[in-house]
């Protein structure tokens, strides 16, 4: 039974949201306290965010604050998804989260070309996981004394950040960028299977320890932006951030012509027109169709750290004519992921990481690669369906029910 004193407690502001765990014997309880509290100041029955079977106490160890309970969204399946990597080989299947109603078959269709032509072709280019803290000196020449420092001392700096985790590596501090007298020092590193921002946060804050106590330097901010993270950026298209992945199919005219109902050079028009020309007069720095969408929908499915989508977004489409045929590519230059921590414990997170084989320790390449080739399945798709003009029917049909 709920004590409704606690309810009444937080109805006349005695005791604040984040308390009620002090007054419950369990999180569970709290849960459904503040539901209720809810319920009373709103009028608004909880009854489908109530229905979950996660464990709350877990969740509340790391993953989330005053819960309430839990949303639900669709999940769909694509697939078989054939990869040719280093890490994923085969047939997978692929979970996608999404309310976006065409968007499963769309990818579905994607797969099914991709089969047909033998595989998608992935690689991981680059791995990194990056902080920029903000500093701030007296004067520019003293600014370039600090730079100076921490170019000298990578060393000092390294075993510093590396005192505090296992898995996190720090592989340089590059590029240094100087504004009049502030400082922003890149910090790179590789972060094993998780996705590594806690874990560079508490690295790069014990490396500047160290610097503050060598040199005098007003830190700021942990993170001066530089990073760049949770945000789009020109530095991170470059650079990368994350896995920086690319995947290629070379997919023979018959096919183009009997799946995608359109020609090679249809695509290619359509490509060059929407992603390339299109995306450059808007100003954009995503030139390709929707790769959101797939980052989006896997990384709810997996429980990623969903604002990383806007990094995902990022990267270029590029098809051409390879002696009649389509050949068509997807580079991704910033793609934050993981398979250990963060959200991927949740357990609708890991039974969907499960279904690819791609949770827990050693398996991020993996995951790496079927992301990859998810995004060119339903970019793929997509150029095919405005190439034939099938765009709007397909959501007339599939997303207005
Ligand atoms: P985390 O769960 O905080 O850290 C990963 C943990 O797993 C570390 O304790 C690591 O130990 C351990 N670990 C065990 N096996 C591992 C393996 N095979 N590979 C890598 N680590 C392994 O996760 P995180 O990836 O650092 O951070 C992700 C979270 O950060 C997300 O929830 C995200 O929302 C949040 N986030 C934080 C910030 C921020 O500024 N702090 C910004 C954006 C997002 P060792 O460290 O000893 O290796």
């Amino acid at each position: 039974m709920v004590d409704k004193d606690i309810v009444n407690k937080l109805r006349k502001g005695e005791i604040k949201l984040h308390q009620v765990e002090d007054y419950t014997k369990d999180p569970e309880e709290a849960t459904l306290v503040r539901r209720m509290f809810v319920k009373e100041i709103s009028g608004t029955e909880l009854t489908h965010l109530s229905h979950y079977s996660l464990d709350m106490g877990e969740a509340l160890k790391r993953n989330i604050e005053n819960p309430i309970g839990t949303i639900q969204i669709p999940v769909g399946i694509t697939g078989p998804l054939t990869i040719n990597g280093k890490y994923a080989q085969g047939d997978f299947y692929v979970p996608l989260a999404t309310s976006e109603g065409a968007l499963v078959a769309s990818v579905n269709r994607g797969c099914s070309v991709i089969k047909d032509s033998g595989g998608v072709n992935v690689g991981i280019v680059a791995d990194k996981m990056t902080r920029a803290p903000a500093i701030k000196a007296e004067s520019i020449q003293e600014a370039l004394k600090i730079k100076e420092w921490i170019e000298n001392n990578f060393q000092t700096l390294k075993k510093a950040a590396e005192s505090t985790t296992r898995h996190g590596k720090l592989v340089k501090i590059d590029p240094i960028v100087v504004v009049g007298r502030n400082l922003y020092p890149r910090f790179v590193y590789t972060t094993g299977d998780s996705m590594g921002m806690n874990m560079v946060t508490l690295a790069t804050e014990a490396a500047l320890e160290v610097l503050t106590e060598n040199i005098k330097a007003h830190v700021v901010a942990l993170s001066g932006n530089l990073c760049v993270d949770k945000k789009p950026s020109a530095l991170n298209l470059i650079e990368g951030r994350g896995k920086t992945l690319v995947a290629e199919v070379i997919v023979p005219q018959k096919l183009v012509e009997q799946k995608l109902k359109t020609t090679v050079d249809t695509i290619i028009e359509v490509n060059t027109t929407k992603n390339l020309i299109g995306s450059a007069i808007a100003g954009s720095m995503g030139f390709n169709a929707h790769y959101a969408n797939m980052i989006g929908a896997i990384f709810l499915a997996t429980g990623q750290d969903e604002a990383h989508v806007v990094e995902g977004s990022l990267g270029i489409t590029v098809a051409e004519n390879e002696k009649g045929d389509l050949y068509f590519s997807v580079t991704l230059p910033d793609v934050p992921l993981a398979t250990f921590g963060g959200g991927t414990r949740l357990e609708t997170a890991r039974e969907c990481l499960e279904i690819m084989d791609a949770y827990g320790s050693g398996k991020v390449g993996k995951f790496a690669e079927i992301v990859a080739g998810t995004v060119l399945a339903g970019e793929l798709s997509l150029l095919g369906a405005l190439g034939a003009g099938h765009l709007a029917r397909a959501h007339r049909d599939l997303g207005r029910g």
